[in-house]
């Protein structure tokens, strides 16, 4: 029978990912510190633990999925962290996306005590999630690879090594940074589409079949009405909220200036996102980009 495996963060993405493990015949000990995102949880069948710590104790193979590097920081290193109680060996997985300096910071703690840190950030969004199809990019030591693909497998279906520990962030930040201008890209298109008296169903559909199609576009289309089960059907709520892309813009952007790279669109779409932050969008999808697009409209 298969041994404990820890999941640490339930929310939008911990939640059904954890659910898959369970699903593949893990036994998962968990924790979030939200009490409600547990109840759910236990209410599927999985045990939920009272810390970091105690999830480290019950299980060698942990797997966190927080929203950023200060929280990370605190499962990891903090008073009931995960290495106040992590045996020799174990196998520690970061799936959050977070600062690749601070993946390094936490390789180096979790290797003082004799276990093993890997970064395997993950693209998808929620519904990828659910159905268990996420594409993980991972960075760490090689050999330890297969042990970390044996659980990664149960929760997406292309599971890539990039090298070493902070890499799989670097993939994550460059494609998170894409996929912030490509939706407001599309925002922008749908938005003026629907002014020049187009149906917005219509033109998705010729977008889709033209040189303008991208993922905004035919999976999480932002514009209400144009698809079903994307947080665009459902007053954006759900998904992948805006403050996280904005954290994901901003990550991008340090990198970018450590590095000397140019990357101006990256930078306006920043910008853009953290405004919308200060406009009530924060805990919404970021697709609602659409709509802020429209609240700044002088009509
Ligand atoms: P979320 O905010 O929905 O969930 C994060 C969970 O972590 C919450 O339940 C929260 O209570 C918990 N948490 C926070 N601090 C904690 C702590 N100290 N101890 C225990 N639990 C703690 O975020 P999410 O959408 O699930 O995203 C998680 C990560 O995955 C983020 O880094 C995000 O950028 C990334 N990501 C999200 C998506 C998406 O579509 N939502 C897609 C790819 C990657």
């Amino acid at each position: 029978s298969k041994t404990p495996v820890g999941f640490i963060g339930l929310g939008n993405m911990g939640n059904p990912m954890a659910k898959n493990l369970v699903k593949h015949g893990y036994p998962v000990v968990a924790f979030d510190i939200f009490p409600e995102a547990c109840k759910e949880f236990q209410d599927s069948g999985a045990q939920v633990m009272d810390s970091p710590a105690d999830v480290a104790e019950r299980a060698d193979r942990i797997i966190t999925m927080l929203p950023s590097s200060p929280n990370a920081v605190e499962v990891y290193t903090g008073a009931n962290g995960i290495l106040k109680k992590v045996k020799k060996g174990s196998l520690l997985i970061d799936s959050s996306t977070i600062d690749p300096t601070v993946s390094k910071e936490l390789a180096k703690a979790v290797e003082k005590m004799g276990a093993v840190f890997m970064d395997a950030p993950v693209s998808g969004g929620v519904g990828a999630a659910r159905a268990g199809n996420l594409t993980f990019m991972v960075g760490g030591v090689e050999q330890e690879f297969d042990a970390a693909k044996e659980l990664l497998t149960c929760m997406g279906s292309n599971v890539i090594y990039c090298g070493e520990v902070g890499t799989g962030q670097a993939a994550k930040i460059c494609n998170n940074m894409l996929l912030a201008i490509s939706m407001i890209g599309t925002a922008e298109a749908m938005n003026l589409g629907i002014r020049l008296g187009l149906d917005p169903k219509l033109l998705a559909k010729i977008l889709n079949m033209s040189s303008g199609r991208c993922w905004s576009s035919d999976t999480y289309n932002p514009v209400p009405g144009v698809m079903e089960g994307v947080p665009s059907a459902n007053n954006f709520q759900g998904g992948f909220g805006t403050t996280l892309m904005a954290k994901d813009l901003g990550l991008a952007q340090i990198t970018a200036t450590n590095t000397k790279t140019p990357v101006p669109l990256g930078s306006l779409a920043h910008q853009i996102y953290r405004m919308m932050c200060a406009k009530g969008y924060a805990l919404k999808d970021f697709s609602a980009v659409f709509q802020f697009l429209r609240e700044e409209e002088n009509l």
